[in-house]
């Protein structure tokens, strides 16, 4: 086990577009310290260098500049098979010809661990993995879900000093993808290998991380515990991207105590115009979870009437979606699973284009600079 530290890592890639500020693509001045034993989860859109990362770390990619040190160890020139590192691609490619345990002893034998070491940990592996039944086949006779616990089972067998993940869960189905997920928590709460994963996948970086670093188009934009990242997103990229379905975020204008949006008016506490020096005129980006848009009986200065556009049953609630009155501003929130049916035991296409009051509760309101999209309010 070993801290993983980057220090100002760039890695360029020279683009083939005309346009200037699109030639530099890769990765820019990227530095943190993973402490021993921690789980980190790296997520952004596609394209915001990840991957790039990644195999930098794994010494698979070369960085332009900057260096990488596992534990006090400086790797820079150190190559892949002599940095420890663990790496499980989205494709797990397991050797095809072996089986699931000399697929799992492979890595051992190489390193010339002897033969009873190496029987014992595969045991142990393929037990906490739940594959110590399929020891004896091979990856052809496994199923999809089951090739990835190979493949993991492999990476962890080596007792590396890091573990680095690119997706890993992503060929998986929904539920085999919720399983692994919650049996890869339990794994590294068991053998604490510092862990660096790459996802799209919100619910994973969330229930997983220790921490969360947030990339975009090659640059750090937040580093935080899954809390931070969510309740407390450093701009509006982080804001919308963490989150399912994301935040809300739409114009609003501002004048006397009031909030403009599209032809209706929201009052704006006095206190938060004082605070933000708001003027008349001034433009902003108000931001808010579905969660905490709330149905009301009946509108109030501070709630907005929405049209109901659609209505997605989810089981546990019910995700509308809605744009604000007299405006094509979309909104998505959420209500309790019974909702329709107090409405009036209506199907739900007859509730479609039909009006609600909603309350923004302004404890949970975020402000945004609608040029930079950098966070005004809550205060940093
Ligand atoms: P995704 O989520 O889609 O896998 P990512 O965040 O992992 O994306 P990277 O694969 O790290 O992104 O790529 C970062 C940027 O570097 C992208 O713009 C990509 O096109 C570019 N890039 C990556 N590898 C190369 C390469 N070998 N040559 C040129 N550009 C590259």
């Amino acid at each position: 086990m070993s801290s993983v530290k980057l220090d100002r890592i760039s890695r360029k890639f020279t683009g083939t577009s005309t346009q200037p500020e699109q030639r530099f693509i890769g990765i820019d001045d990227i530095s943190f310290e993973i402490p021993d034993g921690e789980f980190w989860v790296l997520v952004g859109p596609s394209g915001c260098g990840k991957s790039t990362l990644l195999r930098i770390i794994a010494g698979l990619e070369t960085a332009t500049s900057g260096h990488v040190y596992i534990g006090d160890r400086l790797v820079d020139r150190v190559p892949a098979r002599q940095r420890d590192v663990a790496m499980v691609f989205q494709n797990y490619a397991l050797y095809p010809h072996m089986t699931v345990a000399e697929n799992l002893a492979f890595g051992m034998q190489m390193r010339g661990v002897d033969k009873a070491t190496i029987e014992l940990r595969v045991g142990d592996v393929a037990k906490s993995l739940k594959i110590d039944t399929l020891l004896d086949r091979k990856p052809k006779q496994l199923s999809g879900g089951q090739q990835q616990r190979v493949a993991l089972g492999r990476a962890i067998a080596r007792s590396p000093q890091v573990f680095l993940l690119d997706e890993p869960l992503s060929n998986l189905d929904a539920a085999l993808r919720d399983n692994t997920r919650s049996e890869l928590k339990q794994l590294h709460q068991q053998v604490g290998i510092t862990t660096i994963y790459v996802t799209h996948d919100c619910v994973e970086a969330m229930t997983l991380a220790d921490r969360i670093v947030v990339l975009d188009r090659g640059y750090i934009k937040q580093i935080g515990t899954p809390y931070e990242i969510y309740h407390q997103p450093i701009d509006r990229m982080v804001a919308t991207f963490i989150g399912t379905p994301p935040r809300n975020v739409f114009p609003a204008t501002y004048h006397d105590r009031q909030w403009l949006i599209g032809d209706r008016q929201l009052t704006c506490e006095q206190a938060l115009a004082d605070q933000l020096k708001l003027r008349n005129g001034q433009g902003l980006s108000l931001g808010i979870r579905p969660e905490y848009l709330k149905i009301v009986p009946d509108e109030t200065p501070d709630s907005l009437s929405v049209r109901i556009d659609g209505i997605e049953t989810l089981g546990r609630e019910t995700l509308l979606k809605v744009s604000i009155a007299g405006t094509t501003i979309p909104l998505n929130l959420i209500a309790d699973a019974e909702w329709s049916q107090r409405v009036g035991n209506v199907s739900s296409s007859n509730l479609l284009g039909t009006h609600l009051a909603v309350r923004l509760d302004p404890q949970w309101l975020f402000i945004f600079d609608p040029t930079t999209g950098e966070r005004l309010y809550p205060d940093r």
